[in-house]
Order: structure tokens, then C-alpha cells, then sequence
């Protein structure tokens, strides 16, 4: 896409299943798939090894079947479901473009994907195959944040992009508040103290403890995955450690 080289051999995408929605209120959009797999088969012709792990909120979430009278814990496994549903389309959207994929799940399913295991993906990784993760950690009453916290770590990925519909982390509801300002910067002890609603605190604490950098960008914006990874440009808001020297 550039000539400018990447600036990561190993990220970890995090896509939401809104992100898949395009306009629907529900289901999964073709188009938006098939941008996505060509953005990442960008990225993979660069180089660069990637990880998506993808949410299911286009289809179930937990919570919210709870809140009408479901047991959360069988909510939660359709919610993690959701993902595998989601994590199937992807793995099409990308063959299509040429790519190797793989769906690994953190439940089992054998007869439709593999499961995940560590060194697996790594290798997977290492052959140029993109890595579906699915299923989320596998367990209920976490998210598909938390997953992608934990798997950029495992994986050794150098940053998490965390995707999502704005243009990054702002002091307000941008959607609400005209005075809402973007933050480009901010450390990890920063987004957790204000309780900035970014990725749940599991997630956030995970990635603090483990020094891992996530970049919060607006997906929608064909082209934004490859500028962040090819380091062009400023887009969303970097959440880091911070400097080192403050002894965090
Ligand atoms: N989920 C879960 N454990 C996990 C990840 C996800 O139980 O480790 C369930 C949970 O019900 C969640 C749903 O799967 O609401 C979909 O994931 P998430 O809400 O994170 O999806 P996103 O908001 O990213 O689309």
C-alpha cells in the first residue's frame, strides 16, 4: 500500500462484531468484510504477521441476554459462539483475497475449527497465516477485550489495535458533547483511573502489567489499519506505559 515499511511484524486487531455490522443493526456486512480482509492482506504482503481477535456483538452478548431473563453463564456461551460465527466469516473474507487463515477457538470445536493453542498460532504466525481467534478467553464473564489482551501477549505481538467507531479516545462522548476533545496520548494508569469506558478494566490492568501498547482507532476509515501499522500519520489515541523514567 506504501512504501514506507511497516513499523510492526506482529500486531493483534481487535475487531468488536459492531465493527462487522456495516449499516445492519444485525448480522455480519459482506462489504465490510471483504475491505477488511484486503486492508489485512496488505498487511500480511509487508510482512507483517497478524492476530484478529473478533467480538460477537453483532449477534449475542452475555449481558445483554441476561438482562432479558437468560442465566449468564449460558448467555455468555452464546456470546462466545457468536464470535466463532463471526470468526468463520472473517476466515472466509480473507481466503478470498489469497490468504492462509486460521480459526482457533478457546472453545472446542473440532468438527469447524481448531483450537487454540499457543504454539500453534505462533507457527501459524510464522508461516504468513492470519490467525483467527475465537471464542474469546473460553470462559464466561470476561470479554472479547480481555481475550485480546491476553492473546497479544501470548503471541508476543508489539501492539494492540484495538478497533472501534470513533476516531480514538475522547474526553467526552464525541457523538454527545461538541467539546470532546481526543486524547492522543495516554498512559495505561491514565485511561484506568478516569475510568475512561475504552476496553473493560480486566483488559486495560492485563495490558499495563504486561506493557503492551494499544492504539484505539476508527476502523470505519478505509486505510487506517495499514497507515497505523506503516507509522503514518497519528490516528486514534496511543495508550502506553508511558515514559520509563517515572517508574511505572
Ligand atoms: N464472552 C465471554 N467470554 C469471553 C469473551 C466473550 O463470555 O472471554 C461472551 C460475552 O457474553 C460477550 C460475548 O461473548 O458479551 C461477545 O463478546 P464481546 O461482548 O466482547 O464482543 P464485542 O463487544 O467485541 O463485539
Amino acid at each position: 500500500m506504501t512504501s514506507s515499511p511497516p513499523i510492526y511484524r506482529r500486531i493483534l486487531l481487535k475487531l468488536s462484531g459492531e465493527a462487522l455490522l456495516g449499516g445492519s443493526e444485525f448480522g455480519i456486512s459482506g462489504d465490510v468484510l471483504a475491505r477488511l480482509a484486503d486492508e489485512i492482506a496488505g498487511l500480511v504482503a509487508n510482512g507483517v504477521g497478524v492476530t484478529l481477535v473478533v467480538g460477537g456483538g453483532n449477534i449475542f452478548r452475555g449481558v445483554g441476554l441476561s438482562g432479558r431473563g437468560m442465566d449468564r453463564v449460558t448467555g455468555d456461551q452464546m456470546g462466545m459462539l457468536s464470535t466463532v460465527i463471526n470468526a468463520l466469516a472473517l476466515q472466509d473474507a480473507l481466503e478470498k483475497t489469497g490468504l492462509t487463515a486460521r480459526v482457533m477457538s478457546a472453545l472446542r470445536i473440532n468438527e469447524v475449527c481448531e483450537d487454540y493453542i499457543r504454539r500453534r498460532a505462533i507457527r501459524h504466525l510464522d508461516k504468513g497465516r492470519v490467525v483467527v481467534l475465537a471464542a474469546g478467553t473460553g470462559n464466561p464473564f470476561f470479554t472479547t477485550d480481555s481475550a485480546a489482551s491476553l492473546r497479544a501477549v501470548e503471541v508476543g505481538a508489539e501492539i494492540l489495535l484495538k478497533a472501534t467507531k470513533v476516531d480514538g479516545i475522547y474526553s467526552a462522548d464525541p457523538a454527545r458533547e461538541d467539546s470532546a476533545q481526543r486524547y492522543t496520548h495516554l498512559t495505561h494508569d491514565e485511561v484506568i483511573d478516569s475510568r475512561l469506558q475504552v476496553m473493560d478494566t480486566t483488559a486495560m490492568v492485563l495490558c499495563r502489567d504486561n506493557d503492551m501498547p494499544i492504539r484505539v482507532f476508527n476502523v470505519q476509515r478505509a486505510g487506517e489499519i495499514g497507515r497505523i501499522v506503516h507509522g503514518i500519520g497519528d490516528a486514534g489515541t496511543l495508550v502506553d506505559s508511558g515514559p520509563k523514567d517515572k517508574g511505572q
